[in-house]
């Protein structure tokens, strides 16, 4: 996907063969055993990666997802987004992923922690606050990236607050990271509501994935008068019309660690989730949900991407096809809130000054703006689809920046 979505932006931008191969192919792709003491005694090895995609603009940066289906592949693909994510956003860093391929829910939290020790141990000769950042990501937390902080720490024998993103506050996080990327959706969606003359009271939303991402967006939603008519998470899915009670749900999946349970009557086929009729749809999950076919069925007016790569190229080329009908925030804008906040904590972290929530959450909208109304001017300009777009500026600034540094030696 990552590789196909590019060459169609390389052709629309026309970047000869051999830079193709320049801009797309990683800079570093490090593989690692990761071996822990289980708590019943045995030693499990599990398998580790971190891509780097790029070193032209600064530091690489992206997140750990410690999930079952990690692999090198996936890894690789989701540091490319984060190069493009990051230039879009005017961040400067090149695109970086890593993981474990492991199911947390079977740890307990003495192994997570040492799966998590070991990991960062064994990254440390790649990985530093000029070098590549790390931040959170599917299946790893606040907790996960102050173990990443130690454990780098105390190797270098002192505290190096820069060296992740995503930390809880006690432990050099910035004020408003927790809630950054789901607050930067709903204002995405705001803005996009703004352009398509839809009001917030009138309309309804469909969120599938209740993690971080889902819930926090699910709620700026909801505070501003959308309606939230269904919702899901891995284990279950829930639908209804007259509305859900999202504070409730999210109160539930705190308790809880998950949604199963939250209601009998509610209860929805997750299959049909997306396909239902609602004016914003946020695949706030798994990657590659909306196939051809369920993009042929889409029943939206917004399709907000709040996960990474959850359309597939044959897809997107049915949106193109409905382009008048379905208003797409591409997921490398969408989610791009997460992102910019790490950049914020990084800063503040390198400068040891910290600001408050609201400087946070008025210097995330700014960039956001900025980015929404560069993609839309684009879009007019050149009469190409949002996806398009966005990954065009993010690729372009890459491009030449590549162009003007040259090539060593
Ligand atoms: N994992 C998040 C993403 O996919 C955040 C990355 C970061 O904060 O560095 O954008």
């Amino acid at each position: 996907m990552a590789r196909s979505q590019f060459n169609s932006v390389a052709d629309y931008l026309q970047i000869p063969d051999g830079h193709r191969d320049r801009l797309l192919y990683p800079k570093r792709a490090i593989t690692i055993s990761v071996p822990i003491n289980m708590d019943n005694g045995e030693m499990a090895v599990f398998q580790g990666y971190r891509v780097q995609h790029h070193l032209t603009l600064g530091p690489t940066k992206g997140g750990t997802r410690f999930a079952p289906n990690v692999d090198i592949g996936e890894v690789s693909a989701l540091a490319i987004w984060m190069s493009w994510k990051c230039a879009l956003a005017g961040l400067p860093y090149g695109g970086a992923k890593g993981g474990i391929t492991v199911d947390v829910n079977s740890l307990s939290r003495r192994e997570l922690e040492a799966l998590s020790r070991r990991y960062m141990q064994e990254m440390i000769p790649f990985v530093g606050p000029h070098i590549d950042v790390m931040a959170p990501d599917m299946g790893t937390n606040e907790q996960v990236m102050a173990w990443f902080m130690d454990t780098y720490s105390m190797y270098q024998g002192r505290t190096v607050n820069e060296i992740v993103t995503g930390k809880p506050v006690s432990s050099g996080g910035t004020e408003g990271r927790r809630e950054a990327t789901g607050l930067g959706v709903a204002h995405l969606i705001f803005r996009s509501m703004e352009r398509l003359q839809l009001k917030p009271s009138d309309s309804t939303a469909v969120i599938q994935g209740f993690g971080n991402v889902g819930s926090f967006a699910a709620i700026e939603l909801a505070r501003q008068g959308v309606k939230i008519i269904g919702a899901s998470d891995h284990t279950s899915c829930y639908f209804d019309k007259r509305g859900l009670d999202v504070n409730a749900m999210v109160e539930y999946a705190a308790r809880n660690g998950s949604l199963k349970g939250f209601s009998n009557e509610l209860a929805f086929d997750p299959a049909q989730l997306l396909v239902q009729p609602c004016d914003i749809l946020v695949p706030a999950a798994i990657e590659r949900v909306i196939d051809a076919d369920v993009a042929a069925k889409l029943q939206c007016r917004i399709l907000a991407e709040a996960a990474n790569g959850p359309t597939t190229p044959d897809a997107d080329a049915v949106l193109d096809q409905r382009r008048k009908e379905i208003f797409v925030i591409p997921d490398i804008l969408c989610n791009s809130g997460g992102v910019i906040v790490s950049y914020f904590e990084w800063v503040q972290d390198l400068q040891q000054l910290f600001w408050g929530k609201s400087e946070v959450l008025t210097r995330l909208r700014g960039l956001l703006d900025d980015a929404f109304s560069r993609v839309m001017e684009r879009v007019e300009k050149d009469d190409i689809s949002h996806r398009t777009a966005a990954m065009a500026i993010g690729v372009d600034k890459v491009a030449k920046a590549k162009a003007t540094r040259g090539l060593f030696p």
